[in-house]
């Protein structure tokens, strides 16, 4: 391939414009606070999903509470009524009598039982909405985390982005007379050879590969027209003579 040594040399500015945008563009995939807010986020669904289930508990044991609640009231006013008839000397059989005040130990017994539950979920009802109240408390936390991490993520890639853009017009201008088919040999080259296309043969050096070309190659290389278009026989990326390549 042939191609005007200026557009060979402006490769190499071409190169560099593509490697500092390549640069910006992992920066803006790997800022810090990426990584910390995906570690948030997740962090974040586990404790909503957990504040769920414990509202779902909550819940739960407020029915519980009620029925226990409205049990306890049942109960004794059974015990009030009986209490009521027994005062109110309607009951006179003594076996009848003696059968009713079996029957208010016996309501005594539950209502000591029932008021007992009462305590124990009252005590669960408690834990679970403390448990609410330090979940709510974390999610709050990292909420505030994120957004401050959000803002800095912003700024920086907002840096970043600029300087992306500007990098993003230099190459414009630069290859706006390049030969298509030495750009597109360059392209093929960067894209198969990790962001790197083409390089300087710097003091006898392949800055592709960073190999050093033996007496053979450079007698090779000296003979060839400037306009030749080289590559480099170990890495094959476009070999660009300079004043600096020691020939
Ligand atoms: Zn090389």
């Amino acid at each position: 391939m042939k191609a005007d040594p200026v557009a060979q040399l402006t490769l190499l500015d071409v190169q560099t414009a593509d490697a500092k945008a390549d640069q910006l563009r992992h920066q803006l995939a790997n800022l810090p606070e990426l990584a910390r807010i995906a570690e948030l986020t997740a962090e974040r669904t586990e404790l909503d999903n957990a504040t769920r289930d414990v509202r779902i508990k909550v819940d739960d044991l407020s029915v519980e509470q009620r029925q226990v609640d409205a049990e306890v009231e049942q109960v004794k006013a059974r015990r009030t009524r009986d209490q009521q008839r027994l005062e109110a000397g309607q009951v006179t059989k003594p076996a009848d009598i003696e059968r009713m005040q079996h029957e208010m130990v016996s309501l005594e017994r539950r209502i000591a039982k029932l008021e007992d539950d009462e305590l124990e979920v009252m005590q669960q009802v408690e834990d679970a909405q403390a448990e609410l109240t330090e979940l709510t408390a974390r999610v709050t936390n990292i909420d505030v985390e994120l957004e401050s991490l959000a803002k800095s993520r912003d700024e920086k890639a907002g840096v970043l982005e600029q300087q992306l853009a500007d990098q993003v017009s230099d190459r414009t201008g630069l290859i706006a007379d390049m030969p298509a088919e030495l750009l597109a040999l360059y392209e093929r080259l960067r894209a198969a050879k990790g962001g790197v296309g083409a390089a300087m043969l710097r003091a006898r050096r392949c800055e592709g590969c960073m190999l050093t070309l033996d007496n053979a190659e450079l007698a090779q290389i000296k003979q060839k027209p400037a306009d030749e278009v080289l590559r480099c026989e170990e890495c094959q990326r476009i070999l660009i003579r300079t004043d600096e390549s020691g020939l």
